[in-house]
């Protein structure tokens, strides 16, 4: 029989989750996680892989804790692993004991692997430690909200009144002016800091600061919902001074990502790490050709040429590829001259092997020219491997420069598939910010899945372009672009955005 992980997820930021965690989200047969755990997570699970969503929230079950026992006994008893993932960690609030008690009285193995609670995690997103030697000597973790089928309440409000200790609420947001009147009833000063952090280590992550006398009143006038952890003590202090993750010059913002999504996780993590809340929506899929004849007839031709210029990562990529395809390496490029467009393109060289002979400084097919023309290629062959389709700029200006010009598709691109319900929700809620765009392709993709006259109601949303080619593009559409950088890069690109933020 298979065993069942009690996995936790983590507060919500995707690098809180444990290595451990990942690895058992990889390779269980059957998922069934709550509504607190990180969707993001899923999409590491097998392709076959089940799964179910048994989520809570607030009181709000979309299926019984003994209706979940059963199905966590009974996906296991088919022999399959099954990886029970919860928000925070699974023994804290999580009814993770009483899965595992059910499980052993089933005779299924199990095994826990602990998460960072929120209770921890949350406050230390809003500056707050839930200890320090200066405020108080220890930490309490209690339930907001109590089991109301239960006789009498566990809850020793008189010990809680007394103590020195940080208390920590979860699940306490409802019950927010009953908390609070019964720690001042019990000897607590109406003047304790009380902090609430909601969505806490998320994008989405809000806080308030106020006092057990007043956070009552200033919560319901913020209108300040769950999931929130609630932090009473002296350490609420210091809110304000170790207040880092909220300075964060994009947090909150929704920011679209148009790219390949092979291309997309630099951006992806450089703006998630700003604080944005990114929507990735590839609009360009990139495909293999469906024959390389062509390709492996350069390749076996290469002496032919003097120069080979590659104009993105992907055309090196599968460059090298076919390369592989007939048992050659980066040895056969000796001869050669290479040209890389871009610093990205020359990464993608160099962790081949090859320092690229020229780098223009501006990344447009213009200057790429104006360069090479200095280095001499006037009159020389030059092979050009790419996609299928591309602007015809850079050939043609070779060829006037007297060069003999091989365009070789090494790959295409395709409009990817992408659902586009998540981020015309996203949109009419107000939450998207920003859309990117990297290239020409991904803005005319990109009006192929959403019609730009949707896109026209909602003039809150701004765009950021990588260059001026792909700005055109957009003007084309009857959009303005109000972010551009000057080095037509993704680090221009997300340095501009930081400048526009503040
Ligand atoms: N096992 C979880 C707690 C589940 S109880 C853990 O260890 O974190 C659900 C409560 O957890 C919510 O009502 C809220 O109080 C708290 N919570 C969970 N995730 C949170 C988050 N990202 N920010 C703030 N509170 C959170």
């Amino acid at each position: 029989m298979a065993t069942v992980f009690l996995v936790g997820a983590g507060p919500g930021d995707p690098g809180l989750l444990t290595l451990r965690a990942k690895e058992i989200i990889e390779q269980c047969d059957v998922m069934i996680y709550d509504y607190l755990a990180n969707r993001d997570f899923l999409k590491w699970c097998k392709p076959e892989c089940e799964i179910l969503y048994v989520g809570k929230k607030g009181g709000d079950h979309t299926l019984p804790q003994d209706k979940i026992n059963e199905l966590i006994i009974e996906k296991a008893r088919s022999g399959r692993s099954i990886c029970r993932l919860k928000g925070g960690d699974p023994y804290v609030f999580g009814r993770g004991g009483e899965e595992a008690e059910e499980l052993v009285e089933a005779g299924i193995d199990f095994e826990v692997v602990p998460g960072i609670t929120a209770g921890v995690a949350a406050p230390a997103y809003a500056g707050i430690p839930v200890t320090h030697r200066d405020h108080t000597t220890s930490v309490c973790f209690i339930t907001g909200h109590e089991d109301p089928t239960k006789e009498k309440s566990g809850h020793n409000w008189e010990v809680y009144g007394k103590s020195t200790s940080t208390l920590v609420f979860y699940m306490g947001v409802k019950n927010l002016p009953m908390i609070a009147d019964n720690l001042m009833n019990n000897g607590r000063a109406g003047d304790t800091p009380v902090a609430l952090v909601r969505w806490g280590t998320r994008c989405t992550q809000e806080s308030m600061l106020s006092t057990l006398e007043n956070v009552a009143a200033d919560a319901a006038e913020r209108g300040f919902k769950a999931p929130s952890i609630i932090i009473v003590g002296g350490v609420c202090s210091l809110h304000d001074k170790l207040n880092w993750f909220e300075k964060k010059p994009l947090l909150g913002k929704g920011v679209v990502v148009t790219r390949a999504r092979e291309q997309a996780s630099g951006l992806v993590a450089t703006l998630r790490g700003h604080g944005a809340c990114v929507h990735e929506f590839p609009t360009i899929s990139v495909e293999h050709l469906d024959d390389y004849n062509e390709v492996e007839t350069a390749i076996l031709q290469l002496a032919r040429y003097q120069w080979l210029v590659f104009t993105s990562v992907n055309g090196v990529k599968f460059f090298w590829e076919q390369l592989a395809e007939i048992g050659l390496d980066s040895r056969i490029l000796g001869g050669l001259q290479v040209a890389a467009i871009g610093p990205a393109t020359a990464d993608a060289l160099r962790d081949r092997g090859i320092n690229p002979d020229f780098i223009p400084e501006k990344y447009v097919a213009e200057h790429v020219v104006e360069g090479l023309l200095k280095l001499g290629i006037q009159g020389q062959s030059v092979l050009i491997p790419r996609a299928l389709k591309a602007r015809e700029v850079l050939p043609d200006a070779l060829r006037e420069a007297g060069c003999d010009v091989h365009v070789l598709p090494v790959y295409e691109t395709r409009l990817a598939k992408s659902d586009v319900d998540e981020v015309r929700e996203a949109m009419n809620k107000g939450e998207i910010g920003y859309v990117t765009f990297t290239s020409s392709s991904t803005v005319h993709n990109f009006f192929k899945l959403l019609p730009a006259e949707e896109l026209k109601q909602h003039p809150e949303v701004k765009i950021a372009s990588i260059g001026p080619i792909t700005t055109k593009t957009v003007h084309e559409y009857g959009f303005t672009v109000d972010v551009e950088p000057e080095d037509y890069t993704i680090p221009g690109l997300v340095a501009e955005l930081l400048k526009a933020a503040k």
